[in-house]
């Protein structure tokens, strides 16, 4: 599949045009940007184990029947995917306070919540993505009730999957952000709601079980170093790194040794 034309860049992605005006190819960098951009790095090799990871927790969503944009995985930092009109919503489900949660309610860190809590942020970088409600999505057309119920139908399902996903490999989902858009389907011929973005450790908390080390973007956000390693570890439990690939952490312009298992 043809690269065409760059036809948006994002803090951690590159959308490229293809020859099917219905299918895009999604490029993942290694930039790394928390606190709204005002932190930025290159964490080498970021990009390559985000997008195996998604690829991975994607293909699963799939199998359990969540429509998501993934077409296929086409090498190692590209994704083929069907274009998606994105909501301009950031959809949030959490099942631990931490965060921005607890800083916000001054919930304690840790607190199991009940039930699953299904947040809302508005995507405007300018305004730090701020937390809305429903009525200001419906109030301002961003989505109509109807879609917001079928995604937040989906939101749940998949946090029902993946917590059990994570669970089996020893680490806890804390919470995760999902993106969602409207994409056309050749069959029905009509728009159909599709899951979007990524789901990696960029996208998601998630805590070992045991020890509540963090292997997530909170290591980047936080400064606690080890970021790859963390990354890694999630790809190597979820199985889909060969024990013994090692990738260390470096800095700008080396390049990181890498292996796959073959699908
Ligand atoms: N999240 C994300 N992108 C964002 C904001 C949040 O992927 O722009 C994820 C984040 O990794 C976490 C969840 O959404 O898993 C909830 O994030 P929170 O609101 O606590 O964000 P914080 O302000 O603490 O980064």
């Amino acid at each position: 599949m043809n690269k065409g034309n760059k036809l948006y860049e994002g803090k951690a992605k590159i959308i490229y045009e293809t020859k099917d005006k219905n299918l895009v190819i999604q490029h993942f960098k290694d930039d790394a940007t928390a606190f709204n951009n005002l932190k930025k790095a290159k964490v080498e090799g970021k990009g390559v184990l985000n997008n195996r990871i998604s690829e991975y927790i994607l293909s699963n969503l799939t199998q359990c029947g969540i429509k998501n944009h993934l077409v296929k995985r086409l090498n190692m930092r590209e994704q083929l995917i069907r274009k998606a009109e994105i909501f301009p919503i950031e959809f949030i489900a959490r099942n631990i306070a931490t965060g921005s949660l607890t800083k916000r309610l001054g919930i304690p860190e840790g607190t199991h919540l009940e039930k699953p809590l299904l947040e809302y942020c508005f995507k405007k970088d300018e305004l730090n993505d701020p937390l809305i409600s429903k009525d200001h999505i419906f109030s301002f057309g961003w989505a109509t009730e109807n879609e917001i119920k079928i995604i937040d139908q989906m939101t749940l399902r998949i946090n029902d999957l993946l917590t059990g996903m994570f669970r089996a490999i020893g680490i806890k989902l804390v919470d995760f952000k999902l993106e969602y858009g409207k994409a056309w389907n050749k069959d029905t011929e009509k728009k159909e709601i599709v899951l979007a973005d990524e789901i990696s450790p960029d996208t998601c908390r998630l805590w070992d079980i045991k020890t509540e080390k963090k292997l997530d973007k909170d290591r980047f956000r936080k400064d606690l170093g080890n970021i790859i390693q963390a990354y890694q570890e999630v790809a190597r439990r979820l199985g889909i790194m060969p024990e013994e690939t090692n990738i260390s952490e470096v800095n700008f312009g080396k390049t990181i040794p890498i292996k796959f298992k073959k699908k």
